[in-house]
């Protein structure tokens, strides 16, 4: 692989944003910072969509003032500061909802179209706030005793009210790797994927596995295909909705492939030479250009073959 910062392309990754987690516990600053003029307050839906303004791609912000007019019963929970601005997210029921939309005429955006429309710092921020909203949803029985939560620390935590156990939000690790064969990489399709579309193998760690023992595993239930050595790659959150995407690249031992967990619907070994005909012919798809699996096929094909993979896309016939 060639050189140069693997992470820097991956969507929603780099926010710049002081968490100020040491801070979540302070109320009387929480209650000042929430207050502040610049302070702005991110809505999301029951479902995790965004409320924007209709046709434009950014946050419909809530300043403080429309914040206390419309949903001051509302507890906020804190995402950072960022250019000496505090944010939040404010995590609306239907009811809310609704009377935000009839206030401010709001739209929805999700978060693989706001990953594609918005700025860096916006997408990467709604990212954030999405996998703490999703989280707190899910949270709201101790697993321990079974007892209701109440979400502490500014939206972080959430605490038992019988036991006092913390829960604390929480990614689920999977490993995503492109596998290499002299010269050739493996791409995998499932049944259900729109046709054409190719995708690098993937899957999640289990307990008691390293990455690399999750590569390895995850590479032969899915092909058959024995991986002799792997390198980290570059990671992205993936909050649909609670990954922690870890690219890999692998080297395997030999070609032969078999479907071993029925996961995949078929599996083969493409050059670039095929893919790069594949893409004109319009018969192959590689995936979103938000995933990590769209940064392992460009990087591999960028460093075998010089060939740019999103000039290629751009210029294949569009089917
Ligand atoms: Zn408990």
């Amino acid at each position: 692989m060639d050189s140069g910062p693997p992470n820097a392309l991956n969507a929603f990754t780099g926010l710049e944003l002081d968490r100020v987690a040491e801070r979540r516990e302070d109320r009387s600053w929480l209650d000042a910072l929430e207050r502040e003029v610049g302070t702005r307050f991110l809505l999301l839906d029951p479902d995790t969509r965004l409320l924007v303004d209709s046709g434009v791609d950014a946050p419909r912000w809530l300043s403080p003032d429309e914040r206390q007019s419309l949903l001051a019963q509302v507890p906020a929970s804190l995402l950072g500061v960022a250019g000496n601005r505090g944010h939040f997210m404010l995590h609306l029921n239907a009811e809310q909802t609704e009377k935000v939309d009839a206030a401010l005429g709001t739209a929805r955006q999700d978060l693989r179209k706001a990953g594609r429309l918005f700025n860096a710092f916006d997408a990467g921020l709604y990212a954030y706030a999405s996998g703490l909203a999703h989280w707190q949803d899910r949270t709201r029985f101790c697993p321990r005793c079974g007892g209701p939560l109440q979400l502490v620390a500014a939206g972080h935590r959430a605490a038992c009210a019988r036991c006092g156990g913390l829960q604390f939000p929480r990614s689920d690790p999977a490993i995503i790797v492109i596998v290499e064969h002299q010269g050739a990489c493996l791409l995998g399709r499932q049944s259900s994927w729109p046709s054409g579309l190719y995708s690098t193998l993937a899957g999640f760690v289990e307990p008691g596995e390293s990455l690399e023992d999750a590569v390895r595993r995850e590479v032969f239930e899915e092909s058959g295909v024995k991986v002799t050595d792997c390198s980290y790659h570059s990671s992205q959150p993936w909050p649909f909705p609670a990954s922690l995407m870890l690219g890999f690249t692998a080297q395997a031992s030999a070609r032969g492939i078999e479907l071993r967990d029925g996961e995949l619907e078929h599996a083969d070994w493409f050059t670039p030479e095929q893919i790069v005909d594949g893409i004109e012919k319009g018969e192959l798809i590689t995936p979103s250009p938000l995933s990590v699996s769209c940064r392992l096929i460009e990087h591999w094909l960028r460093a075998r073959s010089g060939i740019e993979l999103a000039r290629l896309k751009a210029g294949a016939k569009q089917t």
